[in-house]
């Protein structure tokens, strides 16, 4: 998890490179000399160093995982197979495969961490789309004569405003921070509630809380390798994917689970009218993953494989007034900037759920970071952390 456990704390013994006074001429030009050699020194670093995208929270960091499962597990899909839009013309998530619907309940009951009894199963293409589902779901029955406000508490996933204001609908829009949220003539509203949390790994809870409220859980890092299962969660829609529980992001899989049948049926719509269903190769290809590892039929347990280990995200903070974003771009490295999780610009998002050596070459250049920031121009409180 991402949590100040990671967190280091480094004070400024950097001196300044400006001189205390005119008097001290000689020493501010030796100070001078000093740092344009370490200027010149880190950008001739700089052009041997490649770009480190630490941006996308894209989880490559399970390739060596499956790469140890071999292809044992691989599937095959004939040419005349899956032609049909439908997979269970009774159900109504007719473009879902019965198997999925099964394995994904196994997989739920196996690890504990969500309430699958009585509840309906959405898949989706991938959690990003059931979200938008599930917002159609939730504000088309109330027919409201303005949008609906969507907020999440800061720092949240910053994809969720751009999810509610791109289409600019008449349903719903982006209402910002949930802590800043003001309840105007007890209007509904729906809150995005992420446990454990993007970016901070911080485990949630609603916090508008009033009786007009409606609430969708993004537990897209409620699995065993980010954090403890304390226990089954159980909320009217809960939102996972495959992205974050198996790393196959790129099958675009992701399933809801719904206590409201009239809710389910609508989110169904959504995903009817948009995409006419899920690819029925990547829900196979699901089948065979999640099947695996709620059998446990693999060589090594998967959620007890290494990449359990790592932390998924840091969520790094500079000194008020250094823009870490754009510090950590002058190192060829790219992270989301906080301004995108609604928190200041001295905050950034490194997303460690990439390969290996990326991140190996990320920590040879700390020592580099941390001297750049020490020399970053701002306010006077010298601390930063990670
Ligand atoms: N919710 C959260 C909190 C996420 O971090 C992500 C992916 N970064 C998603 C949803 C979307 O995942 P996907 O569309 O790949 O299922």
């Amino acid at each position: 998890m991402v949590n100040t456990e990671a967190a280091v704390v480094i004070d400024n013994s950097v001196p300044s490179t400006v001189p205390a006074s005119v008097a001290a001429a000689a020493v501010a030009v030796a100070v001078e000399l000093e740092a344009n050699k370490t200027t010149e020194l880190m950008l001739t670093n700089l052009k041997q160093q490649s770009i480190l995208d630490f941006d996308k929270g894209d989880p490559t960091m399970y390739e060596a995982y499956w790469k140890s499962i071999g292809d044992d597990f691989k599937i095959t899909i004939s040419a005349s197979k899956a032609l049909s839009y439908f997979a269970n013309p009774k159900s109504f998530c007719w473009f879902m495969l019965p198997k999925l619907e099964r394995e994904i309940r196994n997989l739920h009951n196996y690890v504990g961490n969500a309430v699958v009894e009585g509840r309906h199963i959405v898949v989706g293409n991938g959690s990003s789309q059931l979200i938008q589902a599930a917002l159609y779901a939730l504000a088309e029955p109330l027919d409201p004569s303005s949008p609906i406000s969507v907020v999440s508490a800061a720092p949240f996933y910053s994809c969720y405003p751009q999810i509610a204001d791109y289409m600019r609908s008449g349903l719903f829009k982006w209402g910002g921070d949930a802590h800043a949220y003001v309840d105007h003539d007890d209007q509904p509203y729906i809150e995005m509630v992420t446990s454990p949390n993007n970016p901070d790994g911080e485990l949630r809870g609603p916090v508008v809380n009033k009786t007009n409220g409606m609430l969708v859980h993004d537990l897209a890092y409620y699995w065993p390798q980010y954090t403890a299962i304390t226990k089954p969660a159980d909320h009217d829609i809960m939102l996972f994917t495959a992205s974050k529980c198996t790393g196959h992001a790129g099958s675009r899989i992701g399933w809801a689970i719904v206590k409201d049948s009239h809710v389910a049926k609508l989110m169904v719509k959504f995903l009817e009218i948009s995409t006419i269903g899920v690819s029925k190769e990547a829900q196979l290809r699901a089948i065979s993953i999640l099947e695996m590892i709620s059998t446990n039929s693999c060589p090594t347990n998967f959620f007890k494989s290494p990449t359990s280990l790592l932390d998924t995200y840091a969520w790094m903070k500079a000194r008020k007034g250094i823009n870490l974003e754009e510090v950590m771009k002058e190192e060829n490295i790219r992270v989301r900037g906080g301004r995108t999780f609604g928190f200041p610009s001295n905050y950034a998002r490194l997303s460690i759920l990439g390969r290996d050596n990326d991140f190996d070459q990320f920590l040879k250049r700390l020592p580099s970071i941390f001297k750049r920031l020490a020399h970053s121009k701002c306010c006077s409180s010298p601390a930063y952390e990670l």
